[in-house]
């Protein structure tokens, strides 16, 4: 594999421009392509010299759309291949104020959770800035937006991989996106749990929106669910949460991922309100999605809509979450299994 151009930041392609003997001014060109997601071949105000002499050096693109599926309700799952051959998928969701995109920061991952597809084969390899930021460059891209006039407004780190897990690259992700313009109150990282990369997230003063994957009440339970939970247990979770708040001054979300007869019963609603008592957090119920490896039950629409309820009247702060692109595929993760086991 050749290297990622839209791995630089602005700086290195002023670098890369300076090293090439090409004029000042190319840098800020090559810069505007990239966030607009432009291939090196499609950057059309620089000569074919100098995209040949790119294109010897780097890959003509991070990322391929290789197949596209819409759903009735404006939902689309992408799947992308990797210049290494990999595939990863994402989805865009449509909502009032603006599209969604879902993210990915690894191929795979190893933390293992029990409902979840992504970690089923382990972690395949991490995904490098530019391979992370090129997922909404180049459906932004194909959605009709440009670098200036953006189609994808919200981008959320909950595709596959754990971002805490790959963190410096995923911090490099937070500087091109800046580069770009996007501003970090539209980014949601999403993680299962990592402490210590949730306080160092918080020093760093990024301010994204920080999802907690909380998803159980109890730590012998969590820890059958998330093997994470045996390193760092819910009280550490939590305590982690309120100080990402006293840090950056933003909610915590917190998503619970309803389970039949696992984390919904009364017990729960009320552990619910005491983990997220005193600091401005709130909860988002996630009705099971089915992966067909895994045998855990999917709750009634009502049995997720109850709990909701019970949560409100108690004073916490939830919704349920809308599942989307449900006539596309099943749970997060399904396609690209189904893509590599040659379903799809
Ligand atoms: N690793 C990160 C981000 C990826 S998962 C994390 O764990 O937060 C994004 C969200 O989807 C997480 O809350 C995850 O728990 C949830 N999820 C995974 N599999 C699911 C399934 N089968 N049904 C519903 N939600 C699921």
């Amino acid at each position: 594999m050749k290297k990622i151009l839209a791995d630089l930041n602005r700086a290195e392609v002023e670098a890369l421009v300076k090293e090439q003997g090409l004029p000042a001014f190319r840098a800020k060109q090559i810069t505007e392509f990239l966030h607009a997601g432009a291939p090196i071949s499609e950057m059309s105000s620089l000569s074919a010299v100098t995209r040949s002499a790119l294109l010897e050096q780097f890959e003509d693109t991070a990322i391929a759309v290789e197949k596209k599926l819409v759903s009735v309700d404006g939902t689309v799952k992408y799947l992308y291949r990797l210049a290494d051959g990999n595939v990863i998928e994402g989805v865009l969701m449509t909502y009032k104020y603006g599209k969604t995109l879902c993210i990915s920061t690894q191929v795979g991952c190893r933390m293992n959770c029990a409902f979840c597809a992504s970690g089923i084969g382990g972690l395949v390899r991490n995904l490098t800035p530019g391979e992370i930021f090129s997922q909404f460059s180049v459906v932004n891209r194909e959605q009709g937006g440009t670098a200036k006039s953006r189609q994808v407004i919200n981008i959320v780190l909950m595709g596959s991989g754990e971002p805490l897990d790959n963190y410096d690259n995923v911090m490099k992700f937070f500087e091109l996106c800046g580069e770009a313009g996007i501003s970090m109150r539209n980014i949601s990282l999403s993680t299962s749990g990592i402490v210590p990369g949730i306080i160092e997230l918080a020093d760093s003063g990024i301010g994204v929106t920080l999802t907690l994957s909380l998803h159980s009440t109890l730590d012998e339970r969590r820890s059958r669910l998330m093997p994470v939970n045996k390193k760092y247990s819910i009280g550490e979770l939590i305590d982690a949460g309120r100080y990402y708040f006293k840090k950056t001054g933003r909610r915590v979300i917190f998503e619970y991922c309803v389970i039949a007869g696992e984390n919904d019963t009364d017990g729960d609603v009320q552990r619910l309100k005491r983990l997220t008592a005193g600091f401005p957090a709130h909860v988002n119920l996630i009705p099971l999605n089915k992966v067909e490896e895994k045998n855990l039950r999917a709750p009634s629409r009502r049995a997720v809509e109850d709990m909701a309820k019970k949560l409100t009247e108690i004073g916490v702060s939830a919704t349920v979450r809308r599942t989307m692109g449900q006539d596309i595929n099943g749970a997060c993760g399904q396609l690209r299994r189904s893509y590599l086991e040659g379903k799809a």
